[in-house]
């Protein structure tokens, strides 16, 4: 089985993740940029952190066998803090990058008016750099959030079809899917969706659109819930064309709208042959 996890967030995880979800099938994956539970208190952590996301990050990966690719933006809850949104105006020199494959996450957390400035503002910049956004749907009020989230889209200079929505559930799916855009789904360990609510959709949705992730972070998740719900659709009778429909070849879809995808990772035996595995501290 070969895995693309369309959102994770590698910064907050282990070498043994890496290792781990190698070992299951992860070949590729896509970092958004967001909120690091401690508040930024300036553009320049931001910075830092993009610069991360576009060096040390993918070279950490690449130790493990995975293609690392990232998406940029200002998230949305640090969208709400004056201290943070002059990082808009930086967005530009980071969006050409080649490791970035879209704008995000972006969207909705609060539903503020600053975060309408800012979801607008990145879409206009997704548009101009050719690249598709990946929006965050809001965690509460999901279906007002999403709503709200598909009209500013529609007001925007970017297709539905190069817009991700994620954080999709049962009562989000249908309302996504009519507006055009792809789909995505976060898989977690114990609230929200699980991989047998997923298999579920799956089967009354179908898979076109679909992506799954595990949006794993600092909180409490897991980086192998893109191969359980593989594991889980085999099991519920779908076939293995349609587990690498969803978990390869739609983020494969998705994020090729970049033209910057790079999959050619060599596998982990030929890098440690050159003894250049990563040590911690060296
Ligand atoms: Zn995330």
């Amino acid at each position: 089985m070969r895995i693309f996890d369309p959102h994770i967030h590698m910064t907050s995880r282990t070498t043994d993740d890496y290792q781990a979800m190698y070992a299951s099938g992860v070949r590729a994956l896509v970092e958004p940029s967001f909120w690091l539970g401690q508040p930024r208190t300036s553009p320049a952590s931001f910075f830092d952190y993009f610069d991360a996301l576009l060096g040390w990050e993918p070279f950490r990966a690449a130790q493990y066998g995975i293609a690392h690719h990232c998406t940029l933006a200002l998230n949305p809850k640090e969208a709400n803090d004056p201290r943070c949104t002059p990082v808009l105006e930086e967005l530009p020199r980071y969006l050409v990058k080649d490791g970035v494959v879209a704008v995000g996450e972006i969207g909705y957390d609060s539903m503020t008016p600053a975060e309408d400035v800012a979801l607008a503002t990145q879409l206009q910049l997704a548009a101009e750099y050719a690249l598709p956004a990946m929006v965050h749907t809001p965690h509460r009020d999901k279906l007002a959030g999403l709503r709200r989230t598909i009209d500013v889209v529609a007001e925007s200079n970017l297709d539905p079809e190069h817009v991700l929505l994620d954080h999709l559930n049962e009562t989000t799916v249908k309302v996504a899917a009519d507006s055009g855009s792809w789909l995505g789904f976060s898989i977690y360990p114990d609230t929200k969706m699980d991989e047998d609510r997923m298999v579920s959709v799956l089967r009354s949705h179908g898979t076109d659109r679909v992506l799954v992730n595990s949006a794993a972070d600092w909180g409490k998740s897991d980086p192998l819930k893109t191969r359980k719900v593989g594991d889980a659709m085999l099991a519920a009778g779908f076939s293995e064309d349609d587990v690498d429909k969803v978990l390869w070849r739609n983020p494969v879809a998705f994020y090729g709208l970049s033209g910057r995808l790079q999959l050619d990772v060599p596998a982990p035996e030929a890098l440690h042959e050159g003894n250049s595995i990563l040590r911690g501290g060296e």
